[in-house]
């Protein structure tokens, strides 16, 4: 087992200068204040002294320690000196559009509330909201992207991008697909009557009589769709059949207008979602060429069914055992959704009947307070666990879930702990020891973000073990959603950045004892 006490083999590749700032970075995540109305005082900063003092102050501290640069070329000092040590990269392109727009001019009105005031009152997305201009920023994000998936590949084999599904559409049109995955959901167990998991073409007839006013070739149409000719149906295959996209004929028929008809996505968003998927599959494409594996990264629960919908048209493409070796495509399981247990024993199974390789990243989630706050205002159940054990217990037994699914299976299955839990990596590494997974084996490997828990990282990859580091890089204004999130994530005393800043301490105090015993 590593010591992930050993601060100097945590910290070898640091400058002075770089840990003073580090030490800054994690001291000023200790204020609350700052933390809280970050947001506030950035825009102020901004106005005040105006843009190129606020990001330079930013350059000097939390940019600096939390993002490796703003392109390709500036992050690669920090990508060669990781390397150096043994630990891979893991490109990130950080800018982010959360598609809450500006909210500037609006009063008092905080944006979770105007978020759910849209979803209370089925705001359909008018044309405006698809405009050219993101349409144009999501084509250049692509260019961003392959440019990260050649880098990957330059930098040798066996690499990972990492790409947000948010900056290849509007990310209203994700939310207008999500909505329209989870009421084909539904349907889908409206037309279960006896609740046993599998729609018989009986059942599928009756529940289509039921709701839908179509004629007999319309039916017949479907039940062709859903292979349902000659047998049954159950939800693994009835939702990779079922795609937004068949939602509009289907409700065309629709004896009233109800949440299904309301949710099925109109020419315009169907013409997107299909740009969407061109755009993704074009970095698929290129990432399966060059051998890089794709991290799509789990985003708001609002975005998240039409995410994993992409992400499973991917992977059946991609991960599919005729044309890889291993899976090219990841998804990303936030273990504090309560849901995750059988969302990964469905995607699992789904796998092993249509015949492609598995891939997973594994985290607990980074939006959990507004994903609560939302949930809230909507009146909707949290789709958070209640308590954080419950969200470490689904953690750890997700690793083993995916670790015995690794050793069983005839195809491929890949995870990657994306933590910074220290706790939930040693519980891994005795799983791998006692079911005999060599450290050195794809099966697993550890990621932990640029600027965090560097003891992790650095002493994983000194013992061996494949040990990564999510590189987030972008301009200095674009990725302060993604610094606003580090702040949060460092700001408690319970964090591990109290334990973090005290190594570092420790750290500068052994190499100032070290100079003057030299000097001495
Ligand atoms: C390499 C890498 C990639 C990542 N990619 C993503 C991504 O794609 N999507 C994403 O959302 N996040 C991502 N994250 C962030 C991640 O989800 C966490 O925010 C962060 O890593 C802290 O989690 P931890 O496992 O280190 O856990 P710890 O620090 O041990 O636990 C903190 C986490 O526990 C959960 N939690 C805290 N309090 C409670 C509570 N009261 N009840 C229930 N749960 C609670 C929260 O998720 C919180 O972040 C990534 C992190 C890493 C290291």
């Amino acid at each position: 087992m590593p010591d992930f006490n050993d601060a100097e083999a945590a910290y070898e590749s640091k400058t002075n200068p770089e840990l003073i700032r580090a030490m800054l970075s994690f001291g000023l995540c200790q204020i609350p204040i700052l933390v809280r109305y970050s947001e506030r005082l950035l825009k102020l900063g901004r106005k005040i002294v105006g843009d190129t003092i606020t990001d330079g102050i930013l350059k000097q501290t939390l940019f600096g320690h939390f993002c490796a640069g703003e392109d390709e070329k500036q992050i690669l000092p920090a990508i060669h000196k990781l390397e150096k040590a043994g630990i891979g990269s893991i490109l990130d392109f950080a800018a982010e559009d959360d598609g809450e727009g500006d909210d500037g001019d609006d009063g008092d009105r905080s944006k979770k509330e105007k978020i759910a005031d849209e979803i209370i009152q089925d705001k359909s997305p008018k044309v405006r909201v698809y405009d050219y201009e993101s349409e144009a920023k999501c084509d250049r994000h692509v260019e961003t992207f392959h440019k990260c998936i050649r880098d990957v590949a330059d930098l040798g084999k066996d690499g990972y991008a990492a790409i947000k599904v948010t900056a290849l559409t509007n990310p209203k049109l994700l939310e207008r697909m999500s909505r329209a995955i989870v009421e084909a959901q539904n349907l889908f167990a409206k037309f279960d009557e006896n609740g046993d998991g599998i729609v018989t073409k009986d059942e599928f007839k009756h529940g289509f009589n039921l709701f839908f006013k179509g004629e007999d070739a319309m039916l017949n149409d479907a039940l062709d769709h859903l292979q349902l000719a000659d047998g049954s149906v159950d939800y693994i295959t009835w939702s990779m059949l079922l795609t937004p996209s068949d939602l509009p004929r289907l409700t065309a028929g629709c004896r009233e207008v109800g949440p299904l008809s309301l949710a099925a996505p109109t020419d315009e968003e169907i013409e997107l979602m299909e740009r969407m998927f061109e755009r993704g599959h074009e970095l698929a494409r290129q990432a399966a060429e060059v051998g890089t594996r794709l991290l799509i990264d789990a985003e708001q629960a609002r975005f998240q069914p039409a995410i994993d919908n992409f992400v499973l048209n991917l992977q059946r493409t991609y991960n599919a055992t005729g044309v890889s070796e291993f899976p090219v495509i990841y998804n990303t399981y936030q273990c504090y959704l309560k849901d995750v247990p059988d969302r990964l024993r469905t995607d699992v199974e789904r796998s092993e009947r249509f015949d492609y390789h598995f891939g997973a990243k594994l985290v607990r989630g980074a939006y959990m307070e507004s994903e609560r706050a939302l949930a809230k205002s909507l009146g909707f159940p949290s789709p958070i666990q209640d308590t954080i054990q419950d969200t470490h217990d689904c953690y750890n037994n997700s690793v083993d879930f995916l670790l015995k699914h690794a050793i069983q299976s005839d195809k491929t299955c890949e995870l990657m702990l994306a933590t910074h839990n220290q706790e939930s990596i040693e519980k891994a590494i005795h799983s791998m020891n006692e079911h005999g997974v060599n450290r050195k084996d794809p099966t697993i490997c550890f990621g932990q973000l640029f600027g965090m828990s560097d003891n992790l990282t650095f002493n994983l990859g000194r013992h061996g073990y494949r040990a990564y580091k999510y590189v987030p890089y972008g301009e200095v204004k674009m990725v302060m959603p993604y610094l606003i999130r580090r702040a949060n994530e460092n700001s408690s005393i319970a964090s591990g950045a109290a334990q973090e800043l005290r190594m570092i301490q420790n750290e500068l105090k052994r190499r100032v004892r070290g100079r003057r015993t030299v000097a001495g």
